[in-house]
Order: C-alpha cells, then structure tokens, then sequence
C-alpha cells in the first residue's frame, strides 16, 4: 500500500503541473494508465499560447500562465518551453465584424497589429486574396509539449513526488476519510485527497468513485500535416486562423499542419482521425489558401473535453470529502496549465490566490450540481 498525501489520476499536462505545484508542500502521487506521459489529448494538440481562442476566462488563464512561459521558474528553465510564433487572425469582407468584435476582447491580453491586405499578406503569403483584414499578435508562443511534459515531471520528482505509468486505476473507494485506489495490476494507493485529473476520462472516475459527474464531453478535434509548396520560407510563418472556427494552419517541423478545427463529440477513447474531418482540413486549405494538399504525410486526433459551460473545473466536489476535479480544460489545456496548477495549489494547500481576473467560484465543480428532483 503506498500512502501519499495526495493522489493524482492522470499524466497528462493537467496531471503533472498539478503535481509538481503540488510537490513543493505534500507527497504526491501520479497514476496514469498509458506507459507514457501525455499519451492522450497533451501529446496531440496544435501547441499554441494565443488569445483567440475560448472566452474572457480562458484568455484570462491564458494570461496569468504567460509569465510562466516567459520567465519559467527555477527548476523549469533548462530546456525552452516553446518559441516565439507569430498569431494571425484573418477575414474575408464578410467576416469584418467579427474581426473587429475579436480584435476588441483581445486587446486588454495582447499588443495587436491591425492589418490591411498587404500587412496580411506580407506576414502570411499562403493566403488567398480575399483575406482582406487582420489581426497580428507578434507575441504568441508554439508551445513544446514535450518539453513541458518532462519539466513538471522533473519538478515532481525534485521535490520528492512520484509518477507510475501503466497504473490504470480500476477502483476507487473511500472509507474514514482515506480515498483508495486500486490499479488494474492488482497495485493499492491511499491518500486523503485524490485530485481527477483524467481528462476526457474525469467524468469515468467521478463514476467509479460514487461521485457526481459534472457532464464532461469529449470532442475530437483532427490534425494534418502536409509539405508547404516548393520554395515557401517556412521561418517567420505565422499560426494563421480564421476568424470564425474554420481553418488554422502553421509551419512545424519542416512542414505545414492544418485543423478543420472540427469539434465531433466522442467517448473517451485513444481518438483516430476520420477520413471525413481529414478530407476536409485540405479543403479548407484550399478554400482560403493557394495550398493544394497534394499528399498528407501525417494525421492524428486528439479529445478536448469541455463542461457544459467550456470552463474548466478546478475545486472539490461538493459531494464527497477530499474529491478534487482537475477537468474541462477543452482546447487550452496547455497554454492554461501554469495558472491552473497555482489555482489548484492554492485550493489544496490554501495558498494565496494566483489569478485575480478569474474567481474561484468560477471554476466551481459546485456549478454543475445537479439538484434534487
Ligand atoms: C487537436 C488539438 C489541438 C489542441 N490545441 C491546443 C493549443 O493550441 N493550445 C492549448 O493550450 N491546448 C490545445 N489543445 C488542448 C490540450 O491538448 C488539452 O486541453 C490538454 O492536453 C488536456 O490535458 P489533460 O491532462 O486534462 O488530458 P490528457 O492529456 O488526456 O491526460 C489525461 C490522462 O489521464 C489518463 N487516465 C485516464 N483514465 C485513467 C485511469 N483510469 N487511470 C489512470 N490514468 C487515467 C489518460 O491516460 C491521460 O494520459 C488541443 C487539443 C487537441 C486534441
């Protein structure tokens, strides 16, 4: 039996920057199922800090989890946890007031440039013509996933705590205060707190622990990458997206990758791509670039798991002792994950709140009580 102070379901982002927080003043514990870290939603997204995307709260998160990625605390500088990437938002004559709606709630987070065509083009000469207006955020950050993955599990471990991978839990009980957790190999944990940090999965151990779910839904969102037309200076490219949830598309790794930014509700499932979603990610390219995806040379799927209102939910649950929610971060998890970590420290632990434009009532599991008939 191993008997930290708290347990933690789930390696993924949400998981790890929770735990090493954490670490710094409990023993903590980290279960997840897969053999490695991030094997799910965190090791499959897009990997970008931007402001358009989610709504005042996610931008807000956003922003309070900026200074981390500028200047990463001891024990997280060694290794860059992202580089620079220029944001375009862009839009045909049709779509200008949404643009100049966007260009309004983001401009208390980021410096924006305003662009005309030429300023469009000049910056992302991918796009057809018709992208006639934009918006530029010099600032944004391609986030290394990976890297980030392994810092907090570096801090985790300096500070005492621990990961197990291929530790899928299949029970959960709790009796005189202690939450148990039992693994598929038959391996038992204990602790006061067990914090939910399983992503498109939360709502299956809130189950298995008798706790109320909060209505978690997964939605599949499908990548490709594909090779940039002969000659094209990948350096420089911005993420580029339209205003409405449409199309992005950015340099990486020596090739483009684009998103339909499909949201197709799912279960909880290691996700595949579909051939429908891949399909169209090249016709949208197509539609509002002079790219035509000849070949695809990789595709993959990932689950962003939203609560009823898309907020994540960050606190204890209302109905059981010691249960503590880490769930719903959608499409933000990791541009989000240093403010949520400071916010679930500060939850568990009492320390001072770390986000003053977001409200702990806000992130509330609480919101999602479902009265009694
Ligand atoms: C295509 C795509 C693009 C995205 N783009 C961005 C972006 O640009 N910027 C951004 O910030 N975010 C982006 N996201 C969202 C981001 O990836 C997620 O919000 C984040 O990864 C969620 O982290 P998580 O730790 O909650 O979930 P996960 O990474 O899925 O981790 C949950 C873990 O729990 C484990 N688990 C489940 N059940 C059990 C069990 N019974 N026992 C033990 N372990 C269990 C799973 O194995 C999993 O590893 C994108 C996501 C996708 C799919």
């Amino acid at each position: 039996m191993h008997s930290p102070d708290i347990l933690i379901i789930g390696g993924g982002i949400a998981g790890l920057s929770a735990a090493a927080a954490l670490a710094e003043d409990a023993r903590v514990i980290v279960l997840e199922a897969e053999e490695q870290v991030g094997f799910h939603s965190s090791g499959r997204s897009a990997t970008m800090l931007h402001y358009a995307l989610g709504d005042r709260l996610i931008r807000a998160l956003t922003f309070g989890s900026r200074p981390f990625f500028d200047n990463p605390p001891p024990g997280f500088g060694d290794v860059p946890l992202g580089a620079r990437m220029p944001v375009l938002v862009h839009a045909r004559e049709d779509e200008r007031a949404d643009l100049d709606a966007l260009e309004a709630e983001l401009s208390s987070f980021a410096v924006l440039e305003r662009l005309d065509a030429k300023g469009v083009h000049d910056l992302c000469p991918l796009l057809k013509p018709d992208a006639l207006y934009g918006i530029a955020d010099l600032n944004g950050i391609h986030l290394d996933p990976h890297a980030m993955l392994q810092a907090n599990l570096r801090q985790l471990r300096s500070r005492g705590g621990a990961l197990q991978t291929g530790a899928r839990v299949a029970s959960i009980k709790c009796a005189d205060g202690l939450w148990s957790v039992t693994t598929e190999h038959g391996d038992t944990f204990a602790a006061p707190i067990l914090v939910n940090a399983a992503g498109a999965w939360a709502d299956r151990i809130a189950q298995l622990a008798g706790v109320q779910p909060i209505g978690l839904e997964p939605k599949r969102r499908t990548i490709i990458t594909f090779d940039a037309p002969p000659g094209t200076r990948l350096e420089g490219l911005p993420f580029a997206k339209t205003v409405g949830d449409e199309l992005y598309f950015a340099p990486e790794s020596g090739r483009l990758f684009a998103s339909p930014m499909d949201e197709v509700p799912s279960e909880p499932v290691d996700a595949q791509p579909d051939e429908y979603e891949v399909a169209l990610a090249a016709h949208r390219m197509k539609e509002r670039t002079t790219v035509t995806v000849d070949r695809i040379h990789s595709r993959w799927a990932g689950l962003r798991s939203f609560t009823p209102d898309r907020h994540p939910a960050a606190g204890f649950a209302h109905d059981a002792d010691g249960f503590f929610w880490l769930a719903g971060q959608g499409g933000a998890g990791l541009q989000t994950s240093p403010a949520m970590a400071a916010i679930v420290a500060s939850l568990i632990t009492n320390a001072p709140w770390p986000v003053p434009d977001v409200s702990p009532d806000e992130l509330s599991p609480r919101r999602f009580l479902r009265q009694p008939a």
